[in-house]
C-alpha cells in the first residue's frame, strides 16, 4: 500500500529531524527576496534556478570556507599589545588602543 501525500510529508519531516535538519525563519525585505529570486536563476542559466533554501544554505557553506581560511590567516598574526595569538577575545590591556581586542574585530566582520 502506497503513502498518501500527509504521510509522506510526515516521512520527510521524521527524515530530516532525524539529521538535524531544522526549519528556521528568515525575514527578508524585498529588495533582498528580488536579489534572491534574480540570483538563484542568474547563477544557472539555462538550467533550474536554484531552490532559495538550498541557495541560502550554499551561501552559508561559502561563507564558512571564508571565514575558516579568514581565521587561518589572522592566526599567523599577534596581539602587538599583549603578543597573544589572533583573534584575540578577551585581554586585559583590551582598553588600549594598541590591542587587538579593540578593533580587531573590524577585520574579521562581514563587509559589502
Ligand atoms: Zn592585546
Amino acid at each position: 500500500m502506497s503513502m498518501s501525500a500527509a504521510e509522506r510529508k510526515a516521512a520527510q519531516r521524521a527524515r530530516q529531524a532525524a539529521a538535524g535538519e531544522q526549519k528556521l525563519e528568515l525575514v527578508l525585505d524585498s529588495q533582498e527576496l528580488a536579489m534572491l529570486a534574480h540570483n538563484c536563476a542568474a547563477r544557472r542559466p539555462g538550467r533550474e534556478p536554484y531552490d532559495a533554501a538550498e541557495y541560502i544554505a550554499l551561501l552559508i557553506r561559502q561563507d564558512d570556507a571564508r571565514v575558516r581560511s579568514r581565521f587561518r590567516v589572522i592566526s599567523k598574526r599577534k596581539c602587538g599589545k599583549c603578543g597573544d595569538r589572533l583573534p584575540v577575545r578577551d585581554c586585559p590591556c583590551k582598553g588600549e588602543a594598541a590591542c587587538w581586542a579593540n578593533r580587531g574585530w573590524h577585520e574579521t566582520k562581514l563587509t559589502l
